[in-house]
């Protein structure tokens, strides 16, 4: 187990176990490209920690002078190993991008001295609360405003404006304030807020005290969630658009054959394990492909007997090399879960009410998935079933058919 979570850790489980295995588990060390969205992020933090901490102590920083912090950050750097994910921008811009940023900031905070400041990139760790799981954050800046608002503040510097009700937000400004309550339980009235400079918004929001104990719950059940998976082994790839933006590409186990296929300077016989395994999936897709059509084929022909044999009045039909058999049944069956959640509860409820109980056949992967893996129960009754699990390995080989193209539209 992790000896501290953090809203990125956590963050990198939910979007893909096996990067979170690479970064936290097996702490691969991987050369990470520097993107010009991460650098001009962290440049800009750094002038405004220096405006704030600055502004606290009575001394205004001009739009001039902080100008001039902001190119000086710049300039020990090699631009030509910042990474641009854009078409259109080169680093030129994205530095223009963030002085206008900056420019319009402090137009609207100078002199920074609102409220009271209670410190800048403070970093807080508590431990959740009925757990023994710590966690930990740095919050960019802690004010308390003239009102006696404790306002917790993180900026942005990207492109995309969050709400309240996204999950980004809620996990980790909540994260947040669930580190500055267990550090400083005096500070009572809460407020989230995240700056977003390049639009000049602020996103605001408090958290009720349900939606509080929900994301401790929340918290509590991911990090579970990453025990059960190391305990196991079982860290799934999970791809996505970031991929092209992991360092862990060159050792994943879903991307590194196709980087295999795609580097072209290589020099392979033409027998080598990765041509095998490409003509392998290549047959197999064939394969799946046709075994599809056969399938779609045969229940069609099942329905034109079905009806051929209604007409007929028959209820056998003879061909070349056999025959078959068409039966027309009407059955009764009682609705199942997963076609009707709510009218199997309440169909579960009227049998017990009957005296029916021996009816009901246990679901062990339900009280797998939902109970036990989740560790709903105390320690002595999760120990009273762990003797009946079993552990094994299994395989699984899923064909997926790349979409035709131009399919999407
Ligand atoms: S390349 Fe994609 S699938 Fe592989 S570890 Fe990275 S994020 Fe996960």
């Amino acid at each position: 187990m992790l000896k501290s979570f953090s809203f990125s850790s956590l963050k990198t489980f939910r979007n893909c176990p096996q990067k979170f295995r690479f970064r936290y588990i097996d702490k691969v060390r991987a050369p990470k490209a520097e993107t010009a969205d991460l650098r001009l992020g962290n440049i800009i933090h750094d002038v405004l920690k220096q405006l704030y901490k600055r502004g606290a102590d009575g001394v205004s920083v001009s739009l001039e002078d902080t100008l001039s912090l902001y190119e000086s950050l710049w300039a020990g750097i090699d631009r030509d190993k910042i990474t641009v994910g854009s078409d259109y921008l080169g680093v030129d811009d994205y530095i223009r991008n963030g002085r206008k940023m900056l420019t319009t900031y402090h137009g609207r905070y100078y002199p920074f001295d609102q409220g009271t400041l209670l410190d800048v990139e403070r970093k807080l760790s508590f431990t959740l609360s009925g757990t023994n799981f710590v966690f930990s954050g740095r919050i960019d800046r802690l004010l308390k405003k003239d009102d006696g608002t404790v306002e917790i503040c993180d900026y942005k510097t990207g492109r995309r404006m969050s709400q309240t009700s996204d999950p980004d937000f809620y996990y980790q400004m909540g994260l947040y304030q669930l580190a500055v309550q267990a550090n400083f339980p005096q500070l009572t009235n809460i407020e989230l807020s995240q700056y977003y400079l390049r639009m000049d918004e602020i996103v605001t929001d408090k958290l009720t005290p349900d939606r509080v104990d929900q994301l401790k719950e929340d918290l509590r059940l991911t990090v579970i969630e990453t025990i059960q998976a190391e305990r196991l082994g079982d860290f799934p790839t999970r791809e996505s658009g970031l991929c092209d933006y992991c360092e862990y590409e060159e050792l994943c186990p879903a991307r590194r054959h196709r980087l295999m296929l795609n580097r072209e300077d290589e020099e392979e016989p033409s027998v080598s394990p990765k041509q095998q395994a490409f003509d392998k999936v290549t047959e197999l897709l064939d394969k799946h492909q046709q075994m599809k059509q056969l399938e779609a084929e045969i229940d069609a022909l099942k329905g034109d007997l079905g009806r051929l044999a209604t007409e007929l009045g028959v209820n056998r039909v003879e061909g070349e090399g056999g025959y078959v058999t068409v039966k027309h049944s009407h059955e009764e069956k009682f609705v199942v879960k997963t076609a009707d959640p709510q009218a199997f509860a309440d169909l579960s409820f009227q049998a017990r009410q009957l005296g029916l109980e021996e009816y009901f056949k246990l679901d062990g992967r339900a009280l797998m998935k939902d109970v036990y893996s989740k560790r709903r129960l105390d320690d002595e009754s999760l120990k009273k079933l762990q003797p009946f699990v079993i552990e094994k390995e299994t395989l699984r080989v899923t064909p997926r058919l790349a979409k035709p193209k131009g399919s999407d539209a």
